[in-house]
């Protein structure tokens, strides 16, 4: 499998996973032009891919994803709510329809000839929002975002994962000492809002294993975290576990800005 993110975070998220023969856009919240661009530069095309999925029916998920239904028509996996959602959603409600695919709970659901996938569903004030359990080649990748807490299903799929891609959002200091309003702190930090980089560093103490090679952080808030600081606390939790130097890939994902072509 390759993965590439062209972005990660509220200005827009969007991802692509290869495998041998197909590929799969995760979240179309990046325009579609900028994709085109940014697969050309690859040496790549839109006839790389044939599916997409999407985590939840926030702007920054979804914004483009009416373009991508026009212009490919590919097939669009994600819950039955969320597609019953998305049916009324201004940013896709008019292209939609025929591109619905519905994800079944609890199987893996063949999204192309390389890819099976099964959903969990992750809290966060969206109609719903999931994260994804890819396999392809006996290899499994793991995608959680836009999640207020980690659930035991979640660090289930993830220690099993050779890939986990987690949401490090924002570092605690700088979001209870910044300027937001009060009831913004509360909504992003309670529960069913986003990941702090201390919570994800819990979370790799806890889904860490032998068969883990890469850790990408995703979803890193523009005002409320930094890079380095969440690279650096995700780091410490590797190092607390006792975990070599360069035994695992860890990388963060940045906002508005691609990532190279990865070998997982
Ligand atoms: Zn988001
Ligand atoms: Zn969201």
């Amino acid at each position: 499998m390759r993965f590439v993110s062209f972005s990660s975070g509220s200005c827009g998220n969007c991802s692509l996973l290869l495998g041998p023969h197909s590929g799969i856009i995760i979240d179309a919240g990046v325009g579609i032009r900028r994709i085109k661009k940014e697969l050309e530069a690859l040496h790549l095309s839109f006839s790389d891919v044939s599916a997409i999925l999407i985590t939840h029916d926030h702007g920054d998920h979804i914004r483009s994803l009416g373009s991508f239904c026009k212009r490919l028509a590919l097939p669009v996996w994600t819950t039955p709510s969320l597609h019953d959602s998305m049916l009324w959603h201004p940013f896709t409600r008019d292209w939609i329809a025929p591109c619905r695919q519905d994800l079944a709970p609890n199987v893996w659901n063949p999204v192309t000839e390389d890819f099976d996938v099964q959903y969990f569903v992750v809290p966060h004030d969206a109609t719903q929002c999931i994260g994804f359990a890819i396999r392809c080649e006996g290899e499994l990748f793991v995608l959680m975002t836009d999640l207020g807490h980690t659930t035991p299903e979640a660090m289930q799929w993830a220690s099993l994962a050779n890939t986990v891609v987690v949401e490090s959002n924002y570092d605690e200091e700088m979001l209870f000492g910044g300027d937001y309003p009060e009831e913004l702190k509360r909504r992003i930090s309670h529960g069913i809002g986003h990941l702090s980089n201390k919570a994800c560093a819990e979370a790799i103490g806890s889904f860490l294993h032998p068969g883990l090679r890469n850790i990408f952080l995703c979803h890193l808030s523009g005002n409320n975290n930094t890079p380095e600081l969440a690279y650096k606390s995700a780091c410490e939790a590797l190092q607390a576990a006792g975990v070599e130097p360069g035994t695992i890939n860890l990388r963060v994902l940045r906002r508005g800005v691609s990532s190279p072509l990865l070998n997982l």
